[in-house]
């Protein structure tokens, strides 16, 4: 059986992607950072399906508190096969002459920094030459990152725009390590965020006028990540992935 870190795994796509690694043999530590309830009922939905999980508070933003997930993560499952940088944050919609700087730090903390933490933790946790066993890495990124957001948070869509990159340059640096690195873009995903921005209905309502006519399910980028993560994937590195209904 393999290991796998999923950050952000209590709500939407993390726990999507929890529940379906675990239907295909994973064992998932399911990282949250406020809602344990949530993280705990992800766990017991992997544990139904057949998986190992344990469950890992951590604020991705705070280095120590990324080290320690991946302590637990390797302490209670063993070593890691795979790591999903899911966790995500946005903020209410504004113009960007309109924005806190507290916002502005926080959006790039959570979404920027906190993925590239957990991109480096690892990287030096499956690198064949740091001792790991190789593995892959998935990475959440955003149709955002395309489009730009305006007026709507074009500090998230910058923030995400760094993980399309990070993911182009960490594939070259793990080629050789047995380390694949890819990354997701969803469009609109019928999730909790969107309430997040003030807006719960935005997935529903912005999706009819996609091409497809309708928002996505975290399911449907559950299916694109696990796939990321296969080995049915294993000549793909460096590649960003959109799952957006081609918006
Ligand atoms: P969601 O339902 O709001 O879930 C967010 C998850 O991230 C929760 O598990 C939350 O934990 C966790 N989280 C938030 N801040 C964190 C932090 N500082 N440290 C650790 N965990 C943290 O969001 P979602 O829609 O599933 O989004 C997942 C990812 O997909 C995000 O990166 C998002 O930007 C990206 N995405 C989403 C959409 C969409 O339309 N939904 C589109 C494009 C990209 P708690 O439950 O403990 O708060």
């Amino acid at each position: 059986m393999k290991n796998i870190v999923i950050t952000g795994a209590s709500r939407g796509i993390g726990r999507a992607t929890a529940l379906l690694c675990a239907a295909r043999g994973w064992s998932v530590a399911v990282n949250y950072v406020r809602d344990e309830r949530a993280a705990e009922q992800t766990a017991q939905a992997v544990r139904a399906a057949g998986g190992r999980a344990v469950t890992a508070r951590a604020d991705v933003a705070v280095e120590a508190d990324v080290m320690q997930m991946f302590d637990t993560a390797e302490s209670g499952l063993g070593p890691l096969h795979g790591v999903v940088i899911n966790a995500g944050i946005v903020a209410p919609s504004q113009a960007l002459a309109d924005m806190t700087a507290q916002r502005l730090k926080r959006m790039f903390d959570v979404n920027t920094y906190g993925a590239y933490l957990c991109a480096r933790e690892a990287a030096r946790r499956l690198s064949r030459d740091r001792g790991g066993g190789g593995g892959a890495i998935v990475l959440v990124s955003s149709a955002a990152t395309r489009l730009g957001s305006p007026h709507e948070y074009v500090d998230y869509a910058g923030s995400k725009a760094a993980l399309d990159t990070l993911t182009i340059g960490l594939a070259k640096e793990l080629g050789q390590q047995g380390v694949r690195v890819n990354a997701v873009r969803p469009g609109l995903i019928e999730t909790e965020i969107h309430a997040s921005g003030g807006h719960p209905d935005r997935a529903e309502r912005l999706g009819a006028a996609t091409p497809m006519g309708r928002a996505g399910r975290p399911e449907e980028v559950a299916e694109a990540i696990v796939w990321l993560l296969s080995d049915a994937a294993s000549y793909a590195t460096g590649a960003i992935l959109d799952v957006a209904g081609g918006r």
